[in-house]
């Protein structure tokens, strides 16, 4: 009896198994939400290790706002053990998704020998009239669709079969290419952000995840290679607004990658400066404030100091500023190192200088 009465009371006091969630943290600019996206994703539907709604629980617990699993078309080494057709793993995750609030974008990838290479397909309604031979009836299909197309991983095997060919050419003119991925695990290709920035295709990011999540890679670089997406608000028809619209960036190990009004407004979201006391007269004392999950590394584009300042992660940095000559500045211009707006093109920013606020003292005294 005693010892049923101790099992008891061990049982109460075990914690509840509860499933945790890591929120990515990424302040709001005013006007939109950062929405939090993977839209490149497999499941045992194609050559993937997991179920359709493991993929869900994993972009739940890892802080993600949207995703789309798009396996692939054309190769599905479990098909003999997985049945189903390539609108299964979207119907799988479907109710899962809805439950945890993550929105799920039905897609597929096209997958080709490379050249031209594979392509996903986003915010398709029915993914079985895509699996057909005729590389350009896909495309014709998707359209029909109203889909979103991206280029996927083109420097996967090697800039010299990742180049831009015709087939990318046609797509294009035909409004049948919208995006390019830049980033695709812990890879970045710098030859496919200059066709993005030189053919204005948007930019994405994503895992490509295979394997169950975390992998190594992503553990290392302490989170999964995503897009963030600046939408109106959180919604399906918002998010499709936005990537039509262009207004994304890539987040890639500790960079932000993006056009320059996206990574502007994300970065003035970012950073709060405030203004304190001098300690000496001619001396001006700033508190800098990231309250984003990436560091912030700024380095002087004029004459002044400090040349660099590092503001980690959710984190603030005191700096003694001085403008050009010396002088006490009431704005100063630095490059963002590790935001790029082009390759190896860093985000310039002008931060101004606030007054410092009146001291709870002073203001008594008067
Ligand atoms: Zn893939």
């Amino acid at each position: 009896m005693k010892h049923k009465i101790i099992i008891a009371l061990l049982l109460l006091a075990a914690p509840a198994i509860a499933q945790v969630r890591k929120e990515i943290r990424f302040p709001d600019p005013p006007g939109y939400k950062v929405l939090k996206c993977d839209f490149h994703m497999h499941t045992v539907f194609s050559d993937g290790l997991v179920w359709p709604t493991v993929r869900v629980d994993e972009a739940w617990r890892e802080g993600l706002d949207a995703i789309a699993i798009t396996d692939h078309v054309e190769y599905r080494p479990h098909k003999e053990d997985v049945v189903g057709n390539h609108n299964r793993p979207y119907e799988l995750a479907e109710g899962l998704a809805r439950h945890r609030g993550i929105l799920l974008v039905r897609g597929v990838e096209i997958t080709r020998d490379t050249p031209p290479g594979h392509f996903n397909v986003l915010f398709t309604q029915d993914n079985q009239p895509l699996d057909i031979k005729d590389f350009y009836e896909v495309f014709e299909r998707a359209a029909a669709q109203k889909t979103f197309i991206m280029w996927n991983h083109p420097g996967w095997q090697g800039p010299d079969r990742g180049r831009w060919g015709e087939e990318q050419t046609r797509l294009l003119e035909k409004r049948q290419l919208h995006a390019i991925e830049i980033c695709n695990g812990e890879e970045y290709y710098g030859d496919a952000h200059r066709m993005a920035m030189e053919r204005g295709l948007w930019l994405m990011g994503s895992s490509d995840i295979h394997e169950p999540a975390p992998t190594d890679g992503q553990k290392a670089a302490g989170h999964r290679t995503m897009t963030l997406v600046l939408a109106k608000e959180k919604s399906l028809p918002a998010l499709r607004e936005a990537l039509d619209a262009g207004r994304t960036i890539v987040w890639y190990c500790d960079r932000l990658i993006g056009r320059e009004p996206q990574l502007k407004a994300v970065f003035d979201a970012c950073l709060r400066v405030e203004s304190l006391h001098p300690l000496q007269a001619k001396t001006t004392y700033v508190k800098l404030t990231n309250q984003c999950d990436n560091d912030i590394e700024l380095e002087r584009s004029e004459p002044g100091q400090p040349r660099k300042i590092t503001i980690p992660a959710q984190a603030s940095v005191m700096v003694r500023l001085s403008g050009p000559d010396g002088q006490p500045a009431d704005k100063v211009t630095y490059k963002v190192s590790n935001f790029l707006m082009g390759v190896d093109q860093p985000l310039i920013v002008e931060i101004a200088i606030p007054k410092p606020a009146s001291q709870p003292a002073a203001a008594a005294a008067r």
